[in-house]
Parts: C-alpha cells; sequence; structure tokens
C-alpha cells in the first residue's frame, strides 16, 4: 500500500493516505447526508446535513487513525521499529518494521487497536447521550450514534480470529504465548485467514443476491483478507521470519446499511 499523500509525521511515525481513503470520505458523507441524516430528521436543511456529514466522515478517518496510531505507539513501546501508518479504502495499516520480540509484545500490539475502536465508540456513544440531554440538534446526535456504531463495528470486525487482522494476530499472540512455537502459531493464525477469507467471499457472494453494495463489500473484504494470508503465508515460508510486518484494518464503511 503506497501513501498517495503524506500527511506530516506524528512522534517520528509517518502518516499517510493512499488515495483510496478518500473515496471512503466521500462514500460515508454521501450515505450520512442523503439516506442516514434525513431518516433521523427530515426536517433538516441540506446544508445543515451535508456540513454535518463532512465532519462526521472527518471524525470517522481520524477515529481509523487513533486505532493505528495505538498499534504504531504499543509497538515502539515494545522496541518495534514502525514504518509509517496509511489509511486506505478499506481501513489502515501501521507497518513495523521487525517482528513482535515476545508473544506477549505480539498479543498488546495486536489488541490495542481494538481497544481504541471501542474507547473510541465508547467516547461517541457518551457524547451521543450528552448531545440528546442537552438538546442538540437531532443530526448531530443521530451522527455521533453512528460514529458510536461504527467504531464498535471495527473492534469487533477486527478481532475476526484470522490474519492478517487483528484478530489473528491475537490468536497467534496466544498459541505462541501457550506452545512456544512462534512459527506454529503463525501458520495456524494464516490458515485461518485463509478460512476466513473464504468464507466471507462465499458470504458476500450470496449477500449480492439481497443487497449488493454489502455484498460486494464483504466480497472485497474477504478477498483481502485471502489474498494477505497467501501473501504472507508465502512470505513466511521463505524466510520463516515476516519483515515489514503489517497490522491490517477492516472496516465497514456503513453499519446502518451494513452486513446484515
Ligand atoms: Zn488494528
Amino acid at each position: 500500500m503506497k501513501r498517495t499523500f503524506t500527511l506530516g509525521t506524528v512522534r517520528g511515525i509517518p502518516v499517510g493516505l493512499h488515495w483510496s481513503v478518500l473515496l471512503i470520505m466521500v462514500l460515508i458523507a454521501e450515505i450520512l447526508a442523503r439516506s442516514v441524516l434525513p431518516a433521523a430528521d427530515p426536517g433538516a436543511s441540506a446544508d445543515a446535513r451535508w456540513a454535518v456529514a463532512a465532519a462526521t466522515s472527518a471524525l470517522f478517518v481520524l477515529s481509523l487513525a487513533a486505532h493505528e496510531f495505538a498499534h504504531a505507539l504499543v509497538a515502539r513501546r515494545h522496541g518495534v521499529r514502525v514504518g509509517s501508518i496509511t489509511l486506505w479504502v478499506l481501513g489502515g495499516i501501521a507497518e513495523l518494521d521487525d517482528d513482535p520480540p515476545t508473544a506477549r509484545a505480539d498479543l498488546h500490539i495486536a489488541g490495542v487497536g481494538p481497544l481504541t475502536s471501542a474507547a473510541a465508540a465508547a467516547v461517541f456513544a457518551a457524547a451521543w447521550t450528552a448531545g440528546s440531554a442537552l438538546g442538540a440538534p437531532i443530526i448531530v446526535t443521530a451522527s455521533l450514534s453512528w460514529l458510536a456504531a461504527t467504531n464498535a463495528l471495527i473492534a469487533l470486525f477486527n478481532l475476526l480470529p484470522g490474519a492478517p487482522l487483528d484478530g489473528g494476530r491475537v490468536l497467534r499472540a496466544l498459541l505462541w504465548r501457550r506452545q512456544g512455537d512462534r512459527a506454529g502459531a503463525t501458520r495456524t493464525a494464516q490458515h485461518a485467514g485463509l478460512t476466513l477469507g473464504r468464507v466471507m467471499i462465499g458470504a458476500g457472494l450470496l449477500t449480492l443476491l439481497v443487497n449488493w453494495f454489502s455484498g460486494l463489500w464483504l466480497a472485497v473484504v474477504g478477498w483481502f483478507i485471502l489474498s494477505s494470508a497467501r501473501a504472507e503465508e508465502r512470505w513466511t515460508d521463505l524466510r520463516q521470519a515476516a519483515r515489514g510486518l503489517r497490522v491490517a484494518d477492516i472496516m465497514t464503511p456503513d453499519p446502518d446499511h451494513g452486513w446484515s
């Protein structure tokens, strides 16, 4: 994933955007302004809807960046060098230049991402509750609830136990700790990723019959997981230990029209 724009360097870590993240920002703003917000408050003006939708889309990308930063900062605390963070259409990627030194480090680096998204969900849910109590405009509270739901989904989704998702890393760390065999644990997590990818492609193709958007998204994400797990497997076979390790995150763009 080559970053198209470099936004800057935060704590010595280059943060970039792949052009495809702009697509997702536009798509999210579009869904919110044209469908979610009018449903929440049919009386809101188009200008107000678009303004709130654009701000929500930006907050969403920021919460995704926070998830990646959490991976990067915890990795660095464990002595793992971090190459960069890139946000793209399916989520984010933190490039780690070294392997985690211990199973414990592996667990912490992987686990902190979903924890951060869960924390973001809690913050947005609290803001939503406070906003509702204080009588904030409905389109604002609807956006806050959308951000809470989306971050909660990102936390859950990335915990699916297959490499390259965070859940796959967590699985590897737990097996590594229990069996003391890093290579074996890595292989198991990769096989889980292959299976997960195939199941999602299959589920996506079936979902196409009911909802083309969700079906297509699910199939594309499944394909990404499958091909990443395959690439990692080849890399591991080759080197016995993968370098340039990636923590990849996947998101759902639209929980209200989401996976169901
Ligand atoms: Zn993550």
